[in-house]
């Protein structure tokens, strides 16, 4: 992913989420929240061309060399272009399990699927204000939950995203209001496992 960034296509329609998210969240969240992310990410890389080739995932790694003018722009909107376009693939109304490699490797981090929910969920559900949860892979392959704020991504501590869960008020307020726990602990109905497999087995190649 490069300059210009574009809004991707959901890979499903806006209510087949419902009854865990709504499809006015959805659709606000995407066409709305998402998009302003990419528009002023673009309009902050417009001016600098030296950058339009360069992934959105190096700007965000390394965003010490991101010119200064740029910075908390590339950061803020390139990061919620980044985490969103990852977290809606991280959805689905199919159900999908944990399994293979990535199973195994998550019951021997956290002991059992339940463990790892229970460990996300509460942090998740303690970010003050804005922010992520994540589950991620570092450099040695071991799994770990972290937390991010506002639009900030795992990756300038050397950690590759596997799972995203969005703690923004936006992901959840209309169905949920402050009821942040009860958004939590429904998302798991539907998140994607199978493009979390998949994303382990890339990482471990
Ligand atoms: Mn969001």
């Amino acid at each position: 992913m490069h300059y210009p960034y574009e809004l991707p296509d959901l890979p499903y329609a806006y209510d087949a989420l419902e009854p865990t998210i709504d499809e006015a969240t959805m659709k606000l969240h995407h066409s709305k929240h998402h998009a302003t992310y990419i528009e002023k990410l673009n309009t902050a890389l417009k001016d600098h061309s030296e950058l339009h080739e360069t992934a959105l995932e190096n700007l965000l790694a390394n965003l010490d060399a991101v010119p200064e003018d740029i910075r908390t722009a590339v950061r803020n909107h390139g990061g919620g272009h980044y985490n969103h376009e990852l977290f809606w693939q991280l959805l689905t109304p199919k159900a999908t399990e944990p399994a293979g490699h990535f199973l195994k490797a998550l019951e021997t981090q956290f002991g059992s699927l339940a463990n790892f929910q229970k460990e996300l969920s509460d942090k998740a559900a303690s970010i003050f204000g804005s922010g992520w949860a994540w589950l991620a892979m570092n450099q040695t392959n071991g799994l770990e939950i972290t937390t991010t704020p506002n639009q900030d991504t795992p990756l300038p501590d050397q950690l590759m995203p596997l799972l995203g869960l969005d703690v923004w008020e936006h992901a959840y307020y209309l169905k949920y209001q402050n009821r942040r726990a009860d958004y939590i602990e429904a998302w798991w109905k539907v998140v994607n496992w199978d493009i979390v497999n998949k994303l382990y087995e890339i990482e471990l190649d």
